[in-house]
């Protein structure tokens, strides 16, 4: 149990969402949000019919009320369900550029109502980004930040191992480690965050000041660390 840490790529659209609400903010920019039919009309022409998902589409009701909590059931103008990260990058981009509200969702436990979905917006859902795997070597488990609990930890006991993760099988992984996350292990070994070494995160401004490029970036100790805790290791 002395190696829990984890290294966890979070494909994560936090940091894209402050920093791309700062940029229209200073622009004084608020009637740059377009209408949805545009919005998710160019979103399809990017990334197709898989990938963008139109209310008229059979499964949007489904991908709508996803989410834990009957609270947070709402009706996105459209819902990406993005691949792979250079899909979340087009997406992200698309609407930060264009000042266009948007929710992000993992797990879709989080009971507040527009927390992980939105109605005059569009919900990101990572839900395909559910893959978990273990180095035995390193003892790192690289984790996606659609999976649940569930799944991190049937791979992990196939090589005997556990982490410091969720208390409920259902909950994702995102949305709990960006918000600390208790665990029955937490008395001993801290709380989830605490053992993440590295997140990969995307970003759609510079840091600071600095201009694009828009990237992803690595998040840990050493690189980025303003967007990772300090690991205990
Ligand atoms: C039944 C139940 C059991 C729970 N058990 C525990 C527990 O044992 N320990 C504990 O600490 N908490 C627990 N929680 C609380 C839970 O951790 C939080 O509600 C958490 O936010 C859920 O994560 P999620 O990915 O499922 O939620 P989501 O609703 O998908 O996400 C929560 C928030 O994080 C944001 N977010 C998620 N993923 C990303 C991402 N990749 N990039 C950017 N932003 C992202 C979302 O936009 C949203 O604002 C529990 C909640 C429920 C309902």
């Amino acid at each position: 149990l002395a190696d829990l840490n984890f290294s966890m790529p979070v494909i994560t659209a936090l940091s894209a969402v402050l920093l791309g609400l700062f940029a229209c903010n200073a622009l004084g920019d608020t009637t740059a949000v377009t209408g949805s039919a545009n919005t998710c009309a160019q979103l399809r022409r990017r990334l197709g019919s898989s990938v963008i998902v139109l209310p008229s589409d059979a499964g949007y009701a489904g991908l709508r009320d996803e989410n834990w909590s009957q609270t947070a059931w709402r009706s996105p103008w459209c819902i990406a369900v993005p691949t792979v990260a250079a899909e979340v990058a087009s997406v992200v981009s698309y609407l930060a550029d264009n000042c266009i509200p948007f929710a992000v969702r993992s797990g879709g436990h989080d009971p507040n109502p527009f927390d992980s979905n939105i109605d005059a917006g569009v919900l990101i859902s990572l839900e395909k980004f559910a893959s978990v795997s273990y180095d035995a070597e390193t003892q790192l488990a690289t984790v996606g930040p659609g999976a649940r609990w569930e799944a991190v930890y049937t791979e992990l006991d196939k090589y005997q191992r556990t982490m410091v993760g969720g208390r409920v099988m259902d909950v994702g992984v995102g949305g709990l480690t960006l918000g600390s996350g208790l665990s029955y292990l937490t008395d001993l070994y801290g709380l989830a965050c605490d053992n993440i070494v590295s997140y990969e995160v995307r970003v759609n401004r510079g840091l600071g000041n600095s201009q694009p490029p828009k990237k992803s970036l690595s998040a840990d100790e050493v690189s980025h660390d303003r967007w990772s805790w300090p690991t205990e290791r």
